[in-house]
């Protein structure tokens, strides 16, 4: 259950509702003050109550609203909020942030190399994404490689020169963070932050995101063999912590089938849009682990109703340090792009 407090209550009054709360569920429930959007709630288990117990809360002045919930998430159900949030990377004052989510239907478009390899890389790559048409950078500096000999990534010198990339580009960028401990000094440079699917379980990484001082958007990759639950209960781990900027990533889950890097679960968009208000991205890069199934599956991605695309671009794919049989070349991007154009354009026209 989430009880949505009046705007102007006080300090005395929030905690002394809290009190009562747990006096009416009983010792063994919970009772968690979260604020956000500068507004007051408390999130309580157990999920289900009776109905005199709503009643009773009802007539207290300093509560406004109950959303009773049989969800184990709770805050970013779309049962407690029925409009789909937006979620906005960058500068709001400035014309290069960009919005995910709501109700827009135009499909940003998130496009970069797997790793930030060398400056020069870097740079072709991001002034060939932008060129292309794509609405923000993506680059990872602190790689999760399964083996320890490969390369794990620039680390802080990859920082600087995102940052750098972006004043040439325009273009806000996501970056992955791996440790909790990094998280601060991650959001210094970074517009917004990404976990990994090795690291959607990082529970102290998840809360350490939810409330670290910059208050980045992140994007919360799903987890190599998680339940949609698992993946919605960590999206709230971040969103409970304080930070309700949370995008979604569906990046393929594991299977049998080795002719596939990993099998990309589309089910889960359309499906994910009923059960949570949060903005859906998919990555057809990391999801087929094929360049020639990118075009396909992003277009597949859109017409289930993908909020946008995570896609790796590399200029020269083929001598990659990482990824490179999966990341598509700028130009095969600028047909992408041309392509998803038109299908939103296709179903804007036919909901008209
Ligand atoms: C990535 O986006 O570079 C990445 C490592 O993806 P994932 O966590 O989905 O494997
Ligand atoms: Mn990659």
């Amino acid at each position: 259950m989430i009880i949505t407090l009046r705007s102007q209550s006080s300090i005395e009054e929030r905690a002394s509702l809290q009190n009562y709360v747990l006096r009416l569920l009983g010792s063994d429930s919970l009772c968690r003050a979260i604020v956000l959007h500068e507004r007051d709630y408390l999130v309580t288990t157990p999920h289900r109550i009776h109905h005199e117990i709503e009643t009773l809360l009802l007539q207290q002045n300093v509560v406004e609203q109950i959303s009773p919930l049989t969800t184990p998430y709770q805050l970013v159900s779309r049962t407690f909020q029925s409009e789909r949030s937006t979620v906005v990377v960058g500068n709001d004052i400035d014309a290069t942030s960009v919005a995910l989510g709501g109700e827009s239907g135009s499909p940003v478009i998130i496009a970069g190399p797997c790793a930030v390899e060398s400056r020069a890389q870097l740079f072709a790559t991001a002034c060939a994404v932008q060129k292309a048409g794509a609405h923000m950078l993506r680059g990872g500096v602190f790689k999760p490689r399964t083996s320890p000999y490969a390369f794990q990534g620039l680390g802080l010198q990859g920082l600087t020169l995102l940052a750098e990339a972006r004043d040439m580009t325009g273009l806000p960028f996501v970056t992955e963070v791996m440790e909790p401990e990094m998280v601060d000094t991650v959001a210094e440079y970074a517009d917004a932050l990404q976990i990994g699917s090795r690291n959607m379980y990082n529970y102290p990484l998840l809360q350490r995101v939810g409330h670290h001082q910059h208050k980045r958007p992140v994007l919360l990759k799903r987890g190599l063999s998680a339940t949609i639950e698992e993946w919605l209960l960590a999206a709230e781990y971040i969103v409970a912590a304080g930070n309700p900027n949370v995008v979604l990533c569906e990046r393929g889950i594991r299977s049998y089938d080795s002719q596939t890097r990993n099998v990309l679960d589309l089910t889960c968009v359309p499906l994910l849009r009923t059960l949570t208000h949060l903005p859906i991205l998919v990555d057809p890069s990391h999801g087929t682990g094929q360049r020639e199934l990118v075009a396909p599956l992003s277009n597949a991605s859109i017409a289930v109703g993908a909020d946008g695309l995570l896609l790796e671009v590399h200029h020269d794919p083929d001598n990659a340090l990482c990824d490179g049989r999966q990341s598509i070349t700028p130009s095969h991007l600028q047909h992408i792009i041309h392509d998803v154009t038109l299908l939103t354009h296709l179903f804007q026209e036919h909901a008209k």
